[in-house]
């Protein structure tokens, strides 16, 4: 069984993709194969970042590899905090501060569309691909729910009325930007298994 490593120190996001991927491959993360360091992630770009991750660990460990890097886009703010999401209120990196920051850059605004952005990057033998997933949705003006992480409880997906974070798990799943890039990867890899 062919085995991919996924660039992530995040067991959730591994267990996650590897339900999806079935036993056509097997999934294993940075630890797994000796990679202890931490991955630079310092590209303007999702695509840019998403690569960096996955070309570091293709180059240096030999072995396919993928990697993800996610944003959220806010249309009346051009497309920020994007690649800058988890950073937006400072290098604390703390959700609350971030929420915090886009409900008050966003107070005056009634325009609120958005959306969350994932794009995955594989290397193999095979050369590079990059998958997209995208999660359109509305900025509540308020905290909702406690579930979920990030910006969730205040972005309601386009056509639903509980924000991500009063999803569950498996609702969130249903519908996530990253479970679309996810899902596109999976098409992808179970192909050059046939
Ligand atoms: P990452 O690339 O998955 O680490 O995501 C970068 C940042 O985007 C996170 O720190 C969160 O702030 C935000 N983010 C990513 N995915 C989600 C999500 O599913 N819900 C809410 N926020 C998210």
């Amino acid at each position: 069984m062919p085995t991919i490593c996924f660039a992530t120190n995040n067991d959730h996001k591994r267990t996650e993709v590897q339900a999806l991927l079935g036993s056509d491959f097997t999934i294993v993360g940075l630890k797994e194969i000796g990679c202890e360091e931490e991955l630079a992630e310092d590209q303007s770009t999702l695509e840019g970042n998403s690569l960096q991750k996955a070309a570091y660990v293709f180059d240096r460990y030999k072995v396919p590899c993928f990697a993800d890097d996610t944003g959220l886009e806010v249309d009346a703010l051009g497309g920020k905090p994007g690649v800058y999401s988890a950073r937006y209120a400072g290098i604390q990196r703390n959700s609350e501060d971030n929420m915090n920051l886009l409900l008050v850059n966003l107070s005056k605004i009634d325009k609120r569309n958005a959306q969350f952005r994932t794009v995955i990057t594989l290397i193999t033998q095979h050369g590079k691909n990059q998958f997209e997933g995208i999660l359109k949705g509305t900025i509540l003006a308020e905290k909702r729910g406690v579930g979920g992480f990030g910006y969730d409880p205040i972005f309601v997906p386009e056509g639903e009325t509980k924000t991500l974070a009063e999803m569950t798990l498996s609702e969130k799943n249903s519908l996530s930007h990253r479970a679309r890039a996810v899902e596109k990867l999976v098409l992808y890899l179970k192909n050059l298994n046939n």
